[in-house]
C-alpha cells in the first residue's frame, strides 16, 4: 500500500497530516522538534540547508542565506533567492522544503512516503499550481491531487457536522493571504465549493506592520526616540512585533521591552484595544469581501449554517468578535486553525479522483454566464431546508467527499462579435465544478506553403478586456495542421480546453476532417500585448484589413504552353488563400496592351474562372504595353490597402514608360510587386516594384512559392488577426 499524506504548504507555516489506518481519523504528524507546524523558512549555512524554527530565528535576526514567504512568488521562473553561492526559484525552494517535510514525516512514521495531496490557495492561477505540483514531484512525491486550502479545511471540519443543504463559509486568514469561500453540503456527503474570493496581499503580516507602527509611535511618544529614522532600531522593533501580537491574543495587555542599540532597553505596554483600533480597517476589508461573496451568490447571512475559522491569524480574538457581529452567529474553531488544512488534505489523500464534467452553463437574464447549480445537484443556495428524515450526520471519512470548483474563468483572446476589438471569450466560467472540459469548433484556413499553425492566448479572469485578465505566461501554439486541399484550404478544427482536477489548465487540439490530434507547444508570451487592448478598427487598421488587389499576367507569345499554365496554377492557388470578406481581387492581362479580364470582385469562383480563361496573345503577342495605368484606374477609387502583383517572363519593350507608370501607382500608395521568370530582368522588376523585397526572379516551378512569399508579405498582418478570432460554437469534444 502506498503511504499518502496531506501537506499544507503555507506561506509562513507548513503542516503534514495522515489518516491513521487504524482509527481512520486524520492526525498531524509532528516534526522532529515535536511541533505540529513548521515555519516555511530555509537557511543555507555551513554547506547545508536548515529548515523551520531554526531558519526562522536566523531570518528574524537578518542572518544571511535565508529565504521566507517564497510561496508568494510561486510560479515565477526567476531565481530570485540567493542562498550561498546559488540562486533559487520559488519552485526550487518549495521542492527543498517539501523534501524536508517528507523526510521528517518518514522519520516519525518509520515508513517511506510515496504520495501526497498538497494544498494551495483557492485563488492560485494555473502557473502557481503547476509550479507547486512540479516542486512536489522534484521532492520525490507523487502528487495525488492539488486541492484548495478552504476545501481542505471544510473536509477536516465536515466530519459529523452538517445537515444536507447547509451553506458553510470558510474564513481563512493566514500569514500573507486572505480567502473567503462558500461551501455547500450537498446530498450524499458531497461538499461542493460554490464560490471563492480573496485578497492575496492581506494577512497576518499586515497586522504585524500596523503593530510595528504602533510600537514605534509609542516609543517616540514615551521616550522621544524617533525609531523610524533608524534602520537598526526599526529592525529591533520588528524583531519583537510578532511576539507582542501573539501575546495580545492570549491577554488584553502586553507589557514588553525592546532593546535599541545606543539606548538600551525601552519598556512599553500595548493593549489589545489599541491594537484592534489600528487594524480595524484590515478586518473591515475581509468583511467587505465576505459581503461581496454573499451578494454574488444571492444569499444573506441567514442562509449561512456556520463559519469556519482557518489560518493562524484567526486566533486573534478580534476576528471572531467581528465575524459574530457581521454574520450574526459565532464562528466555529474547534480544530486548530493552522492544522485544519493539512488534516483535510490527509482525508483527501485517501480518496480516488473524480471524472471530468462536461461544461454546463446557464445564461442569466443579464446575458452573463453562470454555473448551472442544478447540473451539480443544487436547487437554490437560499434553500437550506432539509427534510428532517433525510438530515443526517456524516460518519467517518468514507462518507464525505469533495467537489471543487474553478476559482477563475478560463477564456481566450478573440475578436469581439462586432469585430471592433479583442475581448476575453469565456470558455469555462468561474465557480464551475472541476475537472471540467469544453470544446470549441471552428473553420480554419490553411495554406499549402506556409506552416499552418494557430496561436492561442489563454486568459484567467472574468473581465471583458484581455489586458484586465491574467494572461497565461505562455501562448499555446497548435502546429501540424494539414492543408488537405479540399474546400479551398478550409479545415475544421476543434480545440478542447479543460481545468483538470488540480485546477490546472490543459489544452488539446484536433483537425476534424481526418480526426488527428495535433501537437501543441508552449512558447513565452509576447513582450508587448498592448495590441489586445486597442480597437481593431483604427484608421490605419481599416486600411490594413480592407484589401483591393490586382493580378496582372503577361500573355505575350513567350508564355505559350507550360509557362502560362504554371502561372495560372500559381495564381489560382494564391486566390484559394484569400479572405474574400475583406478582399477584392481584379485580373488584368497584358502584352501589347492591357485589358481588364475581371474587374474587382469578392467572388473567388469568378476569380478562378477569369484566371483560367486567359489565353496567350489575348492582348497581342509582344511586350509593347504595361499594366500600370490600368491598375491605377482600377484601384484609385478604393478605400483600404491597394496592391498589385505583376507576373512576367522576358523583357518589356518600353521599360522606361513602364517604370514611370508604376511610379504613378506608388505615388498614390498602391503597392506593387513583380514576379519574373525565364529571361526577365531583376533590375527592371525591382524598378516597377514598390520595394526591392517585392521583386522576385524565380524558376518556373518556383512560381507558386514566389507568389506565396509575396502574398505573405502583403497580407500577413491581416491573416494573423483573423486567426485570433474564429467563428466558434460550443460543442462537446
Ligand atoms: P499561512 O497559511 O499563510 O502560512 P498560517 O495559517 O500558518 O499562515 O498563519 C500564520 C499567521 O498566523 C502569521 O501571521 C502568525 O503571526 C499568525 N498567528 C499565528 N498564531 C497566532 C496567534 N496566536 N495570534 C495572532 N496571530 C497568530
Ligand atoms: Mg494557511
Amino acid at each position: 500500500m502506498p503511504v499518502a499524506i496531506g501537506i499544507d504548504l503555507g506561506t509562513t507555516y507548513s503542516a503534514v497530516a495522515i489518516v491513521d489506518p487504524g482509527s481512520q481519523q486524520p492526525r498531524i504528524i509532528p516534526n522532529s522538534a515535536g511541533d505540529s507546524i513548521t515555519p516555511s523558512v530555509i537557511q543555507y549555512i555551513n554547506g547545508s540547508f536548515v529548515f523551520g524554527r531554526e531558519a526562522l530565528s536566523a531570518f528574524i535576526s537578518a542572518a544571511p542565506g535565508c529565504a521566507a514567504a517564497f510561496k508568494r512568488q510561486m510560479g515565477s521562473p526567476e531565481k530570485i533567492y540567493q542562498l550561498g553561492s546559488e540562486s533559487y526559484s520559488p519552485q526550487e525552494l518549495s521542492a527543498l522544503l517539501l523534501r524536508h517535510l517528507k523526510e521528517e514525516a518518514e522519520a516519525n512514521l518509520g515508513e517511506t512516503i510515496t504520495e501526497a495531496v498538497i494544498t494551495v490557495p483557492a485563488y492560485f492561477y494555473t502557473p502557481e499550481r503547476e509550479a507547486t505540483k512540479q516542486a512536489a514531484e522534484a521532492a520525490g512525491l507523487k502528487v495525488k491531487k492539488i486541492i484548495d486550502e478552504p476545501n481542505a479545511a471544510a473536509l477536516a471540519y465536515g466530519l459529523g457536522s452538517w445537515r444536507e443543504n447547509a451553506n458553510i463559509l470558510v474564513y481563512d486568514l493566514g500569514g500573507g493571504t486572505f480567502d473567503i469561500t462558500l461551501i455547500r453540503m450537498a446530498g450524499d456527503g458531497k461538499l461542493l465549493t460554490v464560490a471563492t474570493r480573496g485578497d492575496h496581499l492581506l494577512g497576518g503580516r499586515d497586522w504585524d506592520t500596523r503593530l510595528e507602527e504602533l510600537l514605534c509611535h509609542k516609543i517616540e511618544h514615551e521616550s522621544g526616540i524617533k525609531v523610524a529614522n533608524h534602520p537598526t532600531w526599526l529592525a529591533a522593533v520588528r524583531g519583537i512585533t510578532e511576539g507582542v501580537k501573539l501575546r495580545l491574543t492570549a491577554m488584553p495587555n502586553a507589557p514588553t521591552t525592546v532593546t535599541l542599540p545606543q539606548h538600551g532597553k525601552v519598556a512599553l505596554t500595548v493593549s489589545r484595544r489599541e491594537f484592534e483600533e489600528v487594524t480595524s480597517d484590515l478586518l473591515e476589508r475581509t468583511g467587505s469581501l465576505c459581503r461581496q461573496l454573499l451578494r454574488e451568490v444571492g444569499i444573506t447571512r441567514e442562509h449561512i449554517a456556520d463559519t469556519l475559522l482557518v489560518g493562524g491569524s484567526t486566533r486573534m480574538p478580534g476576528v471572531s468578535l467581528y465575524l459574530t457581529e457581521l454574520l450574526g452567529k459565532k464562528p466555529i474553531a474547534h480544530i486548530n486553525p493552522d492544522e485544519a488544512v493539512a488534516l483535510g488534505a490527509a482525508i483527501q489523500a485517501t480518496k480516488q479522483p473524480e471524472g471530468f464534467h462536461q461544461l454546463t452553463v446557464l445564461v442569466n437574464n443579464d446575458g452573463r454566464k453562470s454555473t448551472d447549480l442544478r447540473g451539480v445537484g443544487l436547487a437554490s443556495l437560499a434553500d437550506t431546508s432539509a427534510p428532517v428524515q433525510t438530515a443526517r450526520r456524516l460518519q467517518g471519512i468514507g462518507s464525505i467527499s469533495l467537489r471543487e470548483t474553478t476559482a477563475h474563468a478560463l477564456g481566450i483572446v478573440a475578436v469581439s462579435p462586432e469585430g471592433t476589438h479583442y475581448h476575453n471569450e469565456i470558455i469555462i466560467p468561474a465557480n464551475h465544478p472541476r475537472p471540467v472540459r469544453s470544446a470549441r469548433g471552428f473553420t480554419f484556413r490553411t495554406s499549402p506553403r506556409s506552416p499552418n499553425i494557430m496561436e492561442i492566448y489563454l486568459l484567467q479572469g472574468d473581465q471583458e478586456n484581455p489586458l484586465d485578465c491574467h494572461f497565461m505566461p505562455e501562448k499555446y501554439i497548435v502546429s501540424g495542421i494539414r492543408h488537405l486541399g479540399a474546400q479551398q484550404g478550409k479545415t475544421f478544427m476543434r480545440v478542447q480546453y479543460s481545468y483538470d482536477a488540480n485546477g490546472i489548465i490543459q489544452v488539446a487540439a484536433r483537425q476534424e476532417q481526418d480526426a488527428t490530434d495535433l501537437p501543441i507547444r508552449r512558447e513565452a508570451l509576447d513582450q508587448d500585448l498592448s495590441r489586445f487592448g486597442r480597437p481593431i478598427y483604427h484608421e490605419e487598421e481599416t486600411t490594413f484589413r480592407e484589401l483591393a488587389m490586382v493580378l496582372a499576367l503577361d500573355v505575350s507569345g513567350s508564355m505559350q504552353g507550360k509557362p502560362l499554365a504554371a502561372a495560372q496554377e500559381a495564381m489560382c492557388d494564391f486566390v484559394s488563400n484569400l479572405d474574400f470578406t475583406h478582399t477584392q481581387l481584379g485580373v488584368v492581362a497584358v502584352s501589347d496592351r492591357a485589358e481588364v479580364v475581371l474587374p474587382l470582385s469578392r467572388d473567388p469562383d469568378l476569380c478562378y474562372t477569369a484566371i483560367r480563361s486567359i489565353k496567350c496573345g489575348l492582348t497581342g503577342r509582344s511586350n509593347r504595353g504595361n499594366p500600370f495605368a490600368t491598375i491605377l484606374e482600377m484601384l484609385q477609387g478604393e478605400a483600404g490597402r491597394r496592391c498589385a502583383i505583376v507576373l512576367a517572363d522576358g523583357v518589356w519593350r518600353y521599360q522606361d514608360k513602364a517604370i514611370a507608370d508604376a511610379k504613378l501607382c506608388h505615388e498614390v500608395d498602391i503597392e506593387t510587386a513583380a514576379i519574373g521568370f525565364g529571361s526577365a530582368d531583376k533590375n527592371f522588376l525591382a524598378a516597377i516594384s514598390s520595394s526591392d523585397a517585392n521583386a522576385l526572379l524565380v524558376a518556373q516551378e518556383e512560381l507558386s512559392q514566389a507568389f506565396g512569399t509575396i502574398a505573405q508579405s502583403l497580407i500577413k498582418n491581416r491573416e494573423a488577426e483573423s486567426r485570433v478570432g474564429q467563428d466558434s460554437q460550443v460543442e462537446p469534444w
